[in-house]
């Protein structure tokens, strides 16, 4: 019953969004199903909410949906918005204290990924500093240990994070000065530990075996956090890092330099893009494609090589150039 109710709403909410933006669009369609996947969701967890569960567990599981591969993380934000709508949110809200309330206005120690996209709406290209007094003392590498995933696409999935190889056990350390938002378990990610940073960076630990602070903590860059493992869903002991702005990741190979264990410069730049952010080092060069560009004509007329550009672009050698589009030409 409960299935062609959501069908019909699925329809109705279809022809509904098509008026309002004009027609057309597979977004249209993937906002709705997403929409009826979450309220399914909060149906059901509304049932366990009457029978006594308690607020902790609920967010427990609404953690553990991270861990199914095939639900979009979408959901997972409607559905959260959704239990704030009807209950109130479960967690702290005063955010003053925190590190970066001017980009964020919101604190969440529950939740790995609270922030809905209206936060980066009105962004075009911002230079982060990574160095100067308002971090405190600098960068110190989360565990010095050979990468053996790096960020990027990964068996049609995203890798939002770099992996670095670990012993369980292993000290890990805070990459910056910051203010530990979240420590607990969160489902894929295993034991995770979030901080925030006064530039707005977050960066994300996750695999741990143990945490060794709490949310609200001030941590200095060096100091030991967490210790290494093989958490959640994860296979081997390694330190999964993340580099966060408002929620999006974005490269840490494009701010930390993972042989050297130190910062690749004192700013990154972080320019908005249709998925999300890309980060570069500032005096990155780029190309706008005209009509008649080709890959090794551009190559040629910067000094690279053609797999550079493929490599710093993410693309293939057959990448199709649409002309208005950039692509980087330098490092
Ligand atoms: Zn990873």
């Amino acid at each position: 019953m409960k299935n062609v109710r959501n069908g019909i709403v699925a329809i109705l909410c279809i022809v509904f969004l098509g008026n309002i933006l004009g027609g057309e669009g597979t977004s249209v369609v993937n906002t709705v199903s997403n929409e009826v996947v979450a309220l399914n969701y909060f149906d059901a967890l509304k049932v366990k909410l009457e029978k006594g569960m308690v607020k902790a567990d609920l967010i427990l599981l609404v953690d553990s949906l991270l861990e199914k591969e095939n639900i979009d993380s979408n959901v997972i934000d409607l559905l959260s918005l959704k239990i704030n709508e009807e209950y109130g949110a479960p967690w702290p809200i005063d955010t003053n204290p925190y590190p970066a309330h001017d980009v964020y206005k919101s604190w969440n120690t529950l939740m790995p990924h609270p922030y809905k996209s209206d936060i980066c709406r009105h962004d075009s290209e911002t230079t982060l500093s990574l160095t100067d007094n308002f971090m405190n003392c600098g960068y110190e590498h989360p565990i010095e240990g050979v990468v053996t995933s790096r960020f990027g696409w990964r068996n049609d999935r995203p890798h939002n994070g770099i992996d670095i190889d670990l012993v369980r056990g292993d000290t890990v350390r805070s990459v910056f000065r910051g203010v530990v938002r979240l420590a607990k378990w969160t489902g894929g990610y295993g034991r995770t530990l979030i901080i925030r940073h006064n530039n707005g960076l977050e960066t994300i630990y996750a695999h741990l075996y143990k945490i060794m602070v709490q949310p609200g903590d001030i941590v200095d860059p060096g100091q030991a956090v967490a210790r290494g493992g093989n958490s959640g869903a994860s296979r081997g002991s390694h330190l999964h890092f993340e580099t966060r702005y408002k929620g999006k990741p974005i490269n840490p190979e494009t701010i930390i330099d993972f042989k050297k264990f130190e910062l690749l410069s004192d700013s990154v730049v972080i320019r908005k893009t249709k998925q999300g952010y890309v980060s570069f080092q500032p005096g990155t060069q780029f190309h706008k494609i005209k009509g008649g560009d080709y890959l090794y004509k551009i190559a040629g007329m910067y000094g690279v090589s053609v797999n550079q550009i493929c490599k710093w672009n993410g693309i293939k050698r057959n990448h199709i150039l649409l002309g208005g589009k950039e692509l980087r030409v330098s490092k």
